[in-house]
């Protein structure tokens, strides 16, 4: 969480300087300044352990917010979901993930949590997310997986 330059949103300038700064719980607030316009801005940043996504043959890979967002937009595509119901969804999944307090998190583990919110906004989506997720190798098993939902 260091001072990176922040460009000012108000002329564009890339360099801008703070003029205060208050800590808190894990977050930062910063009450900037644009030298080239002199005009004042707030930053919120907020401090993030960077998690590892541990793949089902072990590989780690950075987790990314825009992975899980692309993927759950797939499964929603053409669906009468709102972007804010998907956005609500992605943060709820992130909270649980960082909830758990670990930096690795099994990328079952999500991919669990993602179902189980989206079987409750979305049948469809929801079965289109399973089918990439779990991979259905046969009719049987997408029978399985629908017997499940069922039973949910
Ligand atoms: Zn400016």
């Amino acid at each position: 969480m260091g001072d990176f330059s922040v460009k000012c949103p108000l002329c564009g300038n890339g360099d801008t300087g703070v003029v205060d700064s208050r800590l808190t719980g894990d977050s930062v607030w910063r009450r900037r300044e644009c030298p080239k316009c002199s005009r004042r801005f707030t930053t919120y940043e907020r401090a993030e352990l960077e998690i590892f996504v541990v793949k089902k043959d072990g590989r780690r890979e950075p987790y990314k917010k825009e992975k899980l967002l692309s993927g759950i937009l797939k499964a929603t595509e053409k669906r009468p979901i709102a972007l804010e119901q998907i956005n609500k969804l992605v943060e709820s999944v992130e909270q649980q993930i960082r909830g758990r307090g670990k930096l690795e998190v099994p990328s079952t583990y999500i991919g669990d949590i993602v179902m189980r919110k989206l079987k409750r906004l979305d049948e469809v989506a929801y079965i289109r997310f399973a089918s990439v997720y779990r991979q259905f190798k046969d009719v049987a098993s997408f029978q399985t997986e629908l017997k499940r939902l069922k039973q949910g």
